[in-house]
Parts: structure tokens; sequence; C-alpha cells
């Protein structure tokens, strides 16, 4: 369905992640964890074109519908025409696509994020806290730095939502991060999930990070069919600065 997003503003998330704030004109149903085909016409196009895909960030019942991507070191075009979006302009979206959505199955489940792979839980969280359907949760949530987006939103939830826990895990911590600091893999799924057997996995992160996770799962023994998986195309690094840019 081909939907306007009027664009309100931008808010700061994290070290390099912005959230885009819109009102959708007309206002459409999704399924939280959905997305969004979005068409932003600028100049100097690069090879990379006018549409991405972006996942809804907020969840159904919130008012404005926001969109949250990382920015890189060395962005798109399509990324700095986002970041110089003036409130009031009007850009084409179609969808809401995707079934990377939660299934209240029963079972445990566990939310599985890489960096900007956030977003969908964002959504499915901010869902299931505005029906009050406090299931049993557990996110695990791999980041390069310890600035991390949603934080605040995630220890909000558990706070009071006792089936729910975030477990944050930093790659390139500095001194001062007192938590994990590893990839997540098997022993700190190990450590987090009780029961991995029990549980139904989501995971949704840069198409390297999905790859290894997937593949650390099935080391475990948990069954494919209980693991539901998104992948976020696009942050391959310019090769000819790879060595440049920190991911
Ligand atoms: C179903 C789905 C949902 C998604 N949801 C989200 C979401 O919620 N949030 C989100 O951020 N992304 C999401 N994505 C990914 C998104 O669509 C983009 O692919 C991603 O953000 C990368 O954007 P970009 O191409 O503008 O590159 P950038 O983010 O600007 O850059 C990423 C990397 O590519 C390099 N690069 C940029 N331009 C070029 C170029 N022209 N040539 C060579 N290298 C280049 C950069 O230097 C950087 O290393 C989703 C993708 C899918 C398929």
């Amino acid at each position: 369905m081909p939907v306007k997003l009027q664009f309100v503003h931008a808010m700061h998330e994290a070290e390099n992640v912005e959230s885009f704030y819109f009102i959708a004109q007309p206002k459409f149903a999704f399924t939280a964890g959905q997305y969004l085909m979005c068409d932003l016409p600028h100049a100097d196009v690069d090879e990379r074109g006018t549409e991405r895909a972006f996942t809804v960030a907020s969840a159904p019942s919130e008012p404005l519908l926001r969109l949250t991507t990382r920015f890189s070191q060395q962005s798109s075009s399509f990324k700095k025409a986002l970041r110089e979006l003036a409130p009031g302009s009007v850009i084409e979206a179609d969808g809401p696509f995707g079934n990377f959505v939660y299934n209240d199955d029963g079972r445990p489940a566990v939310f599985i994020a890489g960096g900007i792979g956030i977003t969908p839980f964002r959504s499915m969280l901010g869902d299931l806290e505005s029906l009050g359907h406090r299931r049993s949760i557990t996110l695990l949530y791999s980041n390069s730095t310890p600035d991390i987006a949603f934080r605040g939103f995630f220890d909000d939830l558990a706070a009071y939502w006792p089936e729910m826990r975030a477990v944050y895990t930093i790659t390139r911590a500095s001194s001062e991060w007192q938590g994990t600091r590893a990839r997540i893999d098997a022993h700190l799924i190990r450590e987090h999930v009780a029961d991995a057997h029990a549980a139904t996995f989501y995971v949704c992160g840069p198409s390297p990070m999905v790859a290894g996770i997937r593949t650390t799962l099935a080391e475990l023994g948990v069954d494919p069919g209980r693991v539901v998986f998104e992948t976020f195309p696009g942050y391959e690094v310019r090769e000819h600065n790879a060595a440049a840019i920190d991911r």
C-alpha cells in the first residue's frame, strides 16, 4: 500500500544512530516488526539508489511513525539526503511488508539483536507492553560501543516486567564498561537462556551477524524451525577504506 510520510523531526538515539519521526498519510495498520520501502529522490544519487527498507521502530500504538537508522563515516547519498530532510517534507513509502513478527506460541522468546537490528524488537516490545502482554522475553543485544540505542526504553520495561530481561554486550568496550564484553556466541546464549530447546529465537542484524547466530543456534541443537530471522543488508564496508570505518 502506498503511503506518504510527512517528516516531523529527528532525534539522536546513540552514537551514529538517529530516529526520524513521521506522520503517516493515510495512517495504516502494521504488525510490530514489519518494514516499509521508502523512496527518497535526491540530487547526486549514488549507485545504491533512492530506495531503502526500514523497519518501523515504533509500536503500532504510538502516534508518530519512527524509523531508526545507523550512519557510517561515509554514508550513501540516501542517508545524507535523509539527514537533510526539512520538517514538513514528504517522502513516499510502500508497505507494510515482512514476516519478522512476534508469534505468541507460548514458549519463552529470545530476541537477539546486532546493532541496528534492534529496530524490530523496539517495536515488538513496545507493542507487547502497550497490550499488557508481558511474555517471557530475553533480549540479547550486541553493540560495538556502550552508547546503546533504546537502552533507556528497555531498562524501563525490564524494571516492571518481571519476565523481560535485557542483556547488553559490547564488542569494543572502554575500561568503564562493567557488563559483558563479547560477541553473542554459544557461551553467552547458554549463560542467559536457561533452556534453549524450549525457546523460540528471533534474530535480526547485519547479514554476517545473522548468519553467524544461525550457525551457533544450530550447533546448540536448536530446531531451525524455531529460529525466525531478518537480515539487514547494506552495511558492508566500502573496500577502499574498510580499515578506517568503525563498525
Ligand atoms: C527488511 C529490512 C529492514 C531493514 N530495516 C532497517 C532499519 O530499521 N534500520 C536500518 O538502519 N537499516 C535497515 N535495513 C537496511 C537498510 O535498508 C540499508 O540497507 C542500510 O541502512 C544501509 O544503508 P545505505 O545503503 O544507505 O548505506 P550506509 O548506511 O550509508 O552505509 C553502510 C556501509 O556501506 C558503505 N556505503 C555507503 N554507500 C556506498 C556506496 N555507494 N558504495 C559502496 N559502499 C557504500 C558505507 O561506507 C558503509 O560502510 C533494513 C533492510 C531490510 C532488508
